[in-house]
């Protein structure tokens, strides 16, 4: 009897207690028919009521507490009370939700920087997380290959562009020179503490941190490359993204760089043919350029940057070719060989078949997200073009599964990443007040010198949904501060509402563009007017005064 009672009460698993339960019901209620005598002692009613007195309390214990991990329930309860306590209303959540018993309340798929956000979020709202990443490393995409390796080299490269180009200021910098393994190195550094510090937030122990690649078998239960199963409540999936395959499969077998590739290369190519015009391209064929390396730019469509206003990417398109890259526009590509220690592509511009050759080939033209072994449409996820389609609460087609970063292919950017990841970490936790995204304040910076930022509308977009504007410029050659930095290129734009003069979208090429557009994030973010901003003081000679010009002008025309 005892090793039994000791059993009820310690047993993590529920089935067996209800099994106990069972069969002390069973033998109870056979007893009159038995004649052997230990079961006739069964028969007597004390010891009946005993039994299955002791069986209901074992099973009604450890349904409450459901702690299906170790140290067994009793033991938890007794040594940390609040922690048992704390465990069982998340469980009684999951169970309240959804009418049934699973391992976690809510369970992410990911550890970049969407997962990440979604996780603490997540836990911070009291639900019981796991977060599953199935890396090789840990850290995500924009501490380990993206975001931030880029911009280490390319602020390498622009402390090397100034020293090269000291003698505007009246100073003698001769014989500038580089270390590519130190400038490597350096990046390298950066980025490992980057990455430690990832590792340390998900291990925390806020939630429960597994690396494993998952997939899901059912709508409720993950299967994991460790060949361990999860059921799960609900789900955001946060898996990012892969880079695309190559527009060209002669490309294949010639060989390419990716970003992933470029941004820990151990030597420079003497040579390099950047295929794409977008952020990526456009940042790595500066930082190559800048480096020394003869850079030829092959894009598709009439300017980089397409999807900016034309003003913006002249501009930066004036900038590359003037620091030296071989920059084609509206382009077609046909093919690509090895044509002896070099790599050739051939692509139609303006009607001819022009051919280019270089060392090496860095393909950026794009990124696409990575599902394909999630086994989401299996499960009825609906997937369109590649991405998970998701609503404005971050839902997908099944309600109790939501999306977040690059996996949903609506932008790539990490902060939207970590906007969306924590917005579907709150409705999953809060189904009766859920939270849309608002992309009325997206932002995007390309960090070329000048950089490349704009927030809200640009003028393309304003037309497209012919939403009226007013639109009012100013270049930085005519501001004293840019002019004293020797930084003449580019120009800030702002686009009001007509009638109410309320700021509707920003667009800054300069210097720090990045910095800079930030000014207008925050005024956009309290919908100030082109009025309030130009009365706003500005500190002078500062780079961030050059928004009242454009502000002054709108404000002259808005009516109000
Ligand atoms: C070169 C480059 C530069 C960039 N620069 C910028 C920039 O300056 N600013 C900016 O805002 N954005 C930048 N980006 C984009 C930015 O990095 C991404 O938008 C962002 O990192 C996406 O975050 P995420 O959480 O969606 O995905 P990720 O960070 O990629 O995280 C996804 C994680 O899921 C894991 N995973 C995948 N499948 C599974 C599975 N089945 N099971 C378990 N785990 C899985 C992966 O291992 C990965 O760690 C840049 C991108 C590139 C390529």
């Amino acid at each position: 009897m005892c090793p039994l009672v000791l059993l009820l009460f310690t047993s993590h698993s529920p089935l067996i207690l209800l099994l106990f339960s069972l069969l002390f019901t069973a033998v109870a209620s056979a007893a009159p028919r038995l004649s052997n005598r230990a079961l006739r002692q069964v028969r007597q009613y004390r010891f009946l009521s005993y039994s299955n007195a002791i069986a209901f309390a074992g099973v009604s214990f450890q349904l409450l507490l459901r702690v299906s991990y170790p140290p067994p329930g009793l033991v938890l309860a007794y040594l940390k009370p609040r922690l048992a306590t704390r465990r069982w209303l998340a469980d009684a959540r999951a169970m309240s939700v959804t009418g049934a018993i699973y391992d976690y309340d809510l369970g992410v798929i990911g550890g970049g920087s969407g997962g990440y956000a979604a996780a603490r979020t997540a836990a911070s709202e009291g639900l019981k997380t796991v977060i599953l990443e199935g890396g090789e490393e840990v850290g995500g995409l924009c501490i380990l290959r993206g975001c931030m390796p880029s911009k280490a080299l390319l602020y390498a490269a622009e402390v090397l562009h100034l020293a090269s180009h000291a003698e505007s200021w009246g100073i003698r910098a001769e014989d500038v020179r580089f270390n590519f393994a130190q400038v490597m190195a350096r990046k390298d550094a950066l980025i490992k503490d980057f990455a430690d510090c990832r590792r340390q937030q998900l291990e925390s122990g806020k939630f429960k941190f597994l690396r494993a690649r998952a997939r899901f078998a059912d709508p409720h239960t993950l299967e994991l490359s460790t060949g361990e199963r999860l059921t799960v409540a609900s789900f955001v999936v946060a898996t990012g993204s892969v880079v695309a395959p190559s527009p060209l499969p002669q490309l294949d077998e010639v060989g390419y760089l990716t970003s992933d590739t470029a941004l820990s290369l151990s030597r420079l190519p003497k040579s390099l043919i950047v295929l794409g015009g977008g952020a990526v391209a456009a940042e790595l064929a500066q930082f190559f350029v800048r480096f020394g390396v003869r850079v030829t730019m092959i894009q598709r469509s009439a300017h980089v940057l397409q999807k900016f206003d034309d003003d913006a990417t002249a501009e930066l398109e004036k900038v590359l070719r003037r620091e030296g890259v071989n920059l084609y526009t509206g382009t077609r590509l046909l093919d690509a060989r090895r044509v002896g220690d070099g790599k050739e592509i051939a692509f139609e511009h303006n009607g001819q078949t022009v051919r280019v050759r270089a060392e090496e080939i860095l393909c950026a033209l794009g990124r696409v997200p990575d599902i394909a072994s999630l086994g989401l449409e299996s499960i009825g996820v609906r997937v369109e073009a590649g991405h998970i389609v998701t609503n404005e609460q971050m839902q997908t087609s099944l309600p109790h599964i939501y999306a977040a970063g690059d996996c949903t292919g609506l932008h790539e950017i990490v902060h939207i990443a970590i906007q969306q990841g924590e917005v579907a970490a709150h409705n999953a936790a809060h189904a009766d007040r859920m939270k849309p995204m608002d992309y009325r304040l997206l932002t995007e910076v390309i960090f070329t010198e000048p950089q490349v930022a704009v927030v809200g509308l640009t003028e393309k977009s304003a037309r497209a949904t012919k939403r009226p504007y007013l639109a009012a410029s100013y270049p930085f050659n005519d501001l004293g501060k840019s002019l004293i930095m020797e930084a003449k290129d580019g120009f800030v734009k702002l686009l009001a509402d007509p009638v109410t003069g309320e700021i509707i979208g920003g667009c800054c090429v300069g210097p720090v563009g990045g910095e800079l557009i930030h000014e207008i994030i925050a005024a956009m973010h309290k919908r100030m007017t082109v009025h309030e901003l130009a009365a706003m003081p500005h500190y002078h000679p500062t780079l961030a005064e050059i928004w009242t010009y454009p502000a002054e002008e709108l404000a002259d025309k808005c009516g109000r």
